[in-house]
């Protein structure tokens, strides 16, 4: 019989988020010949995403467009979601592993008592077995799950599995209804976005991060300029956070964000083990450090002993000069 994936997608800053692509992509990968994939979309003024999403998404596109749905709200997302999702009947949900996706997708298992499988870094096929890769101890070494039955939620963690491809299409767009609950217990008056810059942290393919040895909130602005010559984005560690360098937004780590970029430029972060935890499977990690027995040097491909104030500037200005 054949299956139905739904792909929750989301829209954030008024952009389709490239981990939505990650998530088609999955469930592709999931599915076997002649199951559907669909996707379910929800915000406020979403005419441009949801066509922009129909151009991937082989099924259809269910969208959910309301003034109150322009920010994520576990409740009225759940109420909003739940109708659509009982009338799609999905065999298998997929999100972002993102903070909306960590949040939601558990309570859409409890709701369709469903099997969970979070943090998806790949998918595999054994015979007939689908296998999902997983970190697990903080990154320090990967499982392999498989679901014994369905309904099944899984969410993607960002940039490890490929976007879909368009499919030379555009999926049938459904427009669905959303009345507010009554009985909201949380109402958003206003939402102050904080973000690392123009590029999305946990999306971003290149990530300067900044650590105590940064030493001020002045001291992040050549991280800042060396993120922007190379078209990424500006992380830090807790350390840098704590002593209130930048804002918690940048953190990253096993209690911040976890980040897996082409390349990782870690700058005055010794590399404890809560750091590691969030940029460890990055595909390139450089370390800037002045000490040259950091533990960051261990896990670094490549490493640079020097002063931070000294080599990224220096960096910044080759960088520039290569790509301009
Ligand atoms: C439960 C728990 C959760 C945690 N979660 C996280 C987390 O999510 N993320 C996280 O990052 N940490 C986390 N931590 C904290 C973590 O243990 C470390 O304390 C923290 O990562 C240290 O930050 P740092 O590397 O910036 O600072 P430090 O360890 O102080 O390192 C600063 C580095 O900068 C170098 N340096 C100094 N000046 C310069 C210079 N001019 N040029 C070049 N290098 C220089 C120094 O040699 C040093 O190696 C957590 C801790 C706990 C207990």
């Amino acid at each position: 019989m054949s299956k139905h994936y739904v792909v929750i997608a989301e829209v954030r800053g008024g952009q389709l988020r490239q981990v939505s692509l990650e998530a088609i992509e999955a469930a592709q990968l999931a599915a076997n010949e002649g199951d559907t994939v669909s996707s379910l979309l929800l915000g406020h003024n979403l005419s441009e995403q949801a066509s922009q999403l129909s151009r991937y998404v082989p099924g259809q596109v269910h969208v959910l467009d309301h003034p109150d749905l322009e920010h994520y709200l576990a409740e009225r997302y759940c109420s909003a979601i739940l109708p659509v999702l009982e009338s799609l009947e999905p065999y298998t949900i997929v999100l972002g592993h993102t903070a909306m996706g960590r949040d939601l997708a558990p309570m859409l298992a409890a709701h369709f008592r469903a099997g969970q499988i979070s943090d998806v870094t790949a998918i595999h096929r054994n015979c007939s077995e689908l296998l999902f890769t997983r970190p697990i101890y903080a990154g320090k070494a990967f499982e392999q799950k498989r679901f014994i039955e369905g309904p099944q939620i899984i969410t993607v963690r960002p940039n490890n599995i490929s976007l879909a491809a368009e499919t030379g299409a555009s999926a049938e767009l459904i427009q669905h209804a959303y009345s507010a609950p009554a009985d909201l217990k949380t109402i958003i008056n206003d939402v102050i976005t904080k973000t690392s810059g123009r590029v999305d942290l946990a999306e971003a393919q290149i990530v300067v991060s900044g650590g105590r040895g940064v030493k001020s909130a002045e001291g992040f602005k050549p991280l800042e300029q060396l993120a922007e010559v190379l078209g990424g984005a500006v992380g830090a560690s807790r350390g840098a956070c704590d002593a209130g360098y930048c804002d918690y937004a940048l953190q990253i780590g096993q209690t911040g964000k976890v980040v897996t970029p082409q390349v990782y430029i870690a700058c005055g972060i010794s590399g404890a083990i809560q750091h590691l935890a969030g940029m460890s499977q990055s595909r390139i990690i450089i370390a800037i450090n002045k000490d040259p027995e950091a533990p960051i040097f261990k896990i670094a491909d490549y490493g640079i002993v020097g002063d931070l104030f000294e080599v990224v500037p220096l960096l910044t200005e080759q960088f520039r000069k290569a790509l301009t």
